[in-house]
């Protein structure tokens, strides 16, 4: 039986098995207690151990880290923070750990944990967030089912650069030294998938449309790949991304599904993880109480998540958010390291002024200019007071992360689609496929891709991406 499991029971003096891993021990010679944890629940069952009930050899090596599992009587604890304790009769060690064991009773650096990868999910702290990753993770399926949605598994290998941002992994069947080249003599890449070029998906967002165009609403959920070689807090190169993806949907309705989509994922951890959170709540509280006090943040973390769920996003458009930025007072003007004008791509800083300072609330952001958007985004047909042609887009920005949503309606228009397809350079041939399904019963629709990881970052209150996906792919980092 897990942990979780035997914390439910009423403790009667019955026999029960306790198996997990050593978390503390300590004791004198008469009494020994130890701590174990098997990972089902933040919690931890206390053994205690009784003058010479067991061996002194067992108990040796039933140190901190090792796996074991303890019998005994389960019986009530007088000990604080605990209600029930086993009294062990026997114990038996799978695997000792020696003082190399690097996750000890104290408090680690999420830094030092980060090193120590394949041993963190050990920590509380990990542990922690990786179940509410999870619960996470069920609650994204959960919600599209009951909406009508079908999950519809995208390629991972794939041809098409959704993004056109350049940031594709090649994918190569090549053996070393036998890669075809090219007249010039370079190896030729035209050819890496057995005679095909081919990458790792960037997004399932055009294999994705092709279903929502028959299935009318699906979503894919997988891991993308983008070979980002920049060291941020909010960037992997390997990550997981939802994207749902409807027909008969204006970006009107996109931006109402992003939002009850994330008020619900998010109420469901408010729900199912309340241990964890409030956990990881007071170990952010313990940080804030380093910092100076004006600095300090002024939410708690499941403060800051039912505001996100009890309270309506603002909408706005790129022209109305670069309006405000030019008119943010000068002290916090000159805190933007890039300019301001219409026509730039918003860096996380301007993000982070809209939602924390200006709004203090999530923002949508919609309507932003055509030159710095996707080919496929529907291009708008009037100005509505922006200085430039603008594409029906829309980006969610969260407090403390910036963009965790990019999403559009798709231009549905083949003369349209294929007039930008050329003008950013995109060979039709490439995407012969995509274009055909606007000549074929074309039809208004949208989609939206969420970045998992930073969803689990907000909700977590974690401020590394590193620390939010189990093996984090970053430059240099891809060991295990
Ligand atoms: P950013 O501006 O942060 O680089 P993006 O605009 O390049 O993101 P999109 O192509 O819009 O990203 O992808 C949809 C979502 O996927 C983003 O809103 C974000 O949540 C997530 N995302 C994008 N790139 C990464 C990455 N390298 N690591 C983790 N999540 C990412
Ligand atoms: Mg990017
Ligand atoms: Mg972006
Ligand atoms: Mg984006």
């Amino acid at each position: 039986m897990q942990i979780k499991e035997i914390l439910k029971l009423t403790p009667e003096g019955q026999s029960i098995v306790v198996k997990g891993w050593v978390k503390t021990k300590r004791g004198q010679s008469n009494i020994v207690f130890i701590n174990i944890n098997d990972g089902s629940t933040l919690k931890n069952i206390q053994a205690v151990v009784e003058n010479g009930k067991i061996s002194e050899d067992i108990l040796k090596l039933a140190t901190t880290g090792s796996a074991i599992a303890v019998t005994g009587k389960l019986v009530a604890s007088a000990g604080a923070g605990q209600t029930m304790e086993v009294l062990a009769e026997t114990i038996e060690v799978y695997g000792t750990a020696d003082e190399s064991y690097p996750i000890q009773p104290k408090k680690h650096s999420l830094e030092f944990l980060r090193e120590k990868a394949h041993l963190r999910f050990r920590t509380n702290v990990f542990g922690a967030v990786f179940r509410i990753r999870h619960a996470l993770a069920y609650a994204v399926h959960k919600f599209y089912n009951e909406q009508g949605f079908f999950y519809l598994h995208t390629p991972i290998i794939t041809a098409s650069d959704a993004e056109g941002a350049g940031e594709m992994f090649r994918v190569s069947t090549f053996e070393p030294n036998k890669a075809p080249l090219t007249p010039e003599g370079n190896i030729d890449f035209s050819q890496d998938f057995f005679g095909r070029e081919t990458a790792l998906t960037v997004s399932g967002q055009l294999e994705g449309e092709l279903g929502a165009l028959a299935l009318s609403r699906i979503y894919t959920f997988g891991p993308t790949f983008r070979a980002e070689n920049s060291n941020t807090s909010r960037h992997l190169a390997e990550f997981w991304m939802i994207e749902p993806e409807v027909a008969f949907f204006e970006l009107e309705d996109n931006m109402n599904l992003a939002e009850s989509f994330v008020k619900y994922v998010i109420s469901y951890a408010l729900e199912n993880c309340k241990e964890d959170l409030e956990f990881l709540e007071n170990r952010l509280l313990e940080e804030e109480k380093q910092k100076p006090q004006n600095e300090r943040s002024e939410l708690k973390l499941i403060e800051k998540l039912k505001f996100v769920v009890e309270n309506d996003f603002e909408r706005l458009t790129y022209t109305e958010a670069i309006d405000i930025l030019l008119k943010s007072k000068p002290a916090q003007k000159k805190q933007f390291q890039y300019e301001v004008a219409w026509g730039i791509d918003l860096q996380s800083e301007h993000e982070r002024y809209l939602v924390e300072k200006h709004f203090k609330k999530p923002v949508i952001l919609t309507n932003y200019p055509k030159e710095i958007k996707a080919f496929y985004m529907k291009q708008d047909d009037e100005l509505n007071g922006a200085p430039g042609a603008t594409v029906r887009a829309m980006d969610v920005l969260f407090p403390g992360i910036g963009e965790i949503i990019g999403g559009s309606q798709r231009e549905d228009n083949y003369e349209k689609l294929m007039a930008r397809v050329k003008e950013v350079g995109i060979d039709p041939e490439n995407i012969w496929w995509y274009l055909e399904t606007r000549k074929f019963g074309s039809a208004p629709h949208s989609g939206f891709g969420l970045g998992f990881e930073r969803l689990v970052l907000f909700v977590t209150g974690m401020t590394n991406i590193r620390d939010v996906i189990p093996f984090p792919r970053t430059p240099k980092n891809a060991e295990f």
